[in-house]
């Protein structure tokens, strides 16, 4: 699957209200509200200028995956009204970091998956199984409970397995030069 980079903001805005409808065809499917998910872009490898481009075209929550270029982009893109989450691998000596400016972080699961649709829909509804078992035994712990699953490959099936945010980088900003092993250890994979 290829992925057009977005380069303007009318296309920044066609590809948000691609996505945003298939999530909304993806929550009715599954009887859910398209309410109930949250669209978080990805916009790790992107550089500010183009970032700039999306937050004008209503992104207003962006994730990032490595610490240091998150705070590079909060930093430079100071002006502008958005917040940042961090999403996967924490390391112990960024947290500190991680707390000065993020409002959110993200922990990546480490489950090792093909991309095998099938598979993958297997792992949606075992996590949201978890969730669920957790919110009976552990509710202080679990608090919202949010089921954050899904990205760019394979976002409509985790809406419909009940996600309630979705991660969705190149969907939204075009194909990333870097793989994906860049962001994962070689022992792990995400879901
Ligand atoms: C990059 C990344 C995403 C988004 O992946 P896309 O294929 O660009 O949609 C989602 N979650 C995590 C943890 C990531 O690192």
């Amino acid at each position: 699957m290829t992925y057009p980079t977005a380069r303007t903001v009318q296309d920044f805005t066609r590809h948000l209200a691609d996505v945003r409808s298939r999530v909304a065809a993806a929550a009715e499917r599954a009887g859910r509200a398209a309410s109930e998910v949250r669209l978080l872009p990805v916009s790790k490898t992107v550089p500010e200028d183009r970032v700039r481009l999306a937050v004008q075209a209503g992104c207003h929550e962006l994730g990032e995956n490595k610490v240091q270029e998150a705070a590079r982009k909060h930093r430079e893109l100071a002006d502008l009204d958005v917040s940042w989450s961090i999403i996967g691998h924490l390391q112990r000596n960024k947290a500190r970091d991680v707390a000065a400016f993020a409002t959110e972080f993200q922990a990546l699961d480490s489950r090792r998956i093909a991309p095998d649709t099938a598979r993958v829909r297997e792992c949606f509804r075992l996590l949201r199984t978890l969730r669920d078992r957790a919110r009976q035994t552990d509710p202080d712990l679990i608090g919202p409970g949010e089921l954050s699953m899904g990205m760019s490959g394979d976002y409509e099936a985790a809406v419909e397995e009940g996600a309630t945010v979705v991660r969705v980088g190149q969907t939204v900003f075009g194909q990333r030069a870097t793989p994906d092993s860049y962001y994962w250890p070689p022992t792990s994979s995400r879901v």
